[in-house]
């Protein structure tokens, strides 16, 4: 007997190409919102935004820790797209290999639920979700941190060794692997760490490539 796996998925570079339109604008976003509440030059915000970024692997923790910004004002402010759909860069073949793969599907980002939300709408696969993980769920603690894989297993009641995560970064994987998950890493890169069991160049190659990973 098999059991079909339960599959999570990250969002930017996994889903979708956030690279050309999407990160620039946030970034664009976050440093003029440091500016204006912070009350710095250009370029001092955007080395802070950075700063906070290598340290706390988001700039949102640094603004928290150091100056109790509010978290979900900033995340709204900073995920504003006047035109989401003519940003977005993704496959529409994904959404015929999403319907194929067996299994519960949940979105699992460290990026707002509004903008996660926006975004599967714009590439037709929100109803393929059984759900949407968004920052706000995860208590603002985002991956790779232990205590969003923790948040995610207790919520859904799952079982790591039936979970199958597909991500675009590397570090986050290596956590779910700590827990007994199965991982996907996907992209051009040419790392394949040891906690990675499966390579894809693209997320259209998941059905075929993760076939060895369940059933
Ligand atoms: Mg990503």
């Amino acid at each position: 007997m098999t059991t079909a796996p339960v599959w999570l998925f990250d969002l930017d570079n996994t889903l979708h190409d956030a690279s050309p339109n999407i990160f620039p604008h946030i970034n664009r976003s976050m440093t003029a919102y440091l500016e204006r509440h912070l009350a710095l030059s250009n370029d001092e915000a955007n080395a802070l935004r950075m700063h906070y970024w290598r340290r706390y692997g988001a700039t949102l923790l640094g603004l928290m820790r150091h100056h109790a910004t509010d978290p979900h004002h900033f995340l709204q402010e900073t995920h504003r797209f006047e035109r989401l759909h003519k940003l977005m860069v993704f496959d529409r073949a994904l959404k015929a290999m999403l319907k194929k793969l067996p299994g519960r599907k949940i979105v699992f980002s460290n990026a707002p639920r509004a903008y996660i939300d926006a975004a599967l709408e714009v590439m037709g696969i929100r109803g393929l979700f059984d759900d949407v993980v968004g920052i706000e769920a995860l208590g603002m603690q985002p991956k790779p941190g232990i205590a969003a894989y923790r948040k995610i297993i207790r919520r859904y009641r799952l079982e790591p060794r039936r979970c199958i995560m597909v991500e675009d970064t590397a570090v986050n994987l290596r956590t779910a692997r700590m827990l007994g998950m199965r991982t996907v890493l996907v992209g051009a890169g040419t790392r394949h760490p040891a906690y990675v069991d499966v390579k894809i160049r693209s997320i259209l190659k998941l059905r075929r490539a993760a076939g060895s990973l369940y059933g």
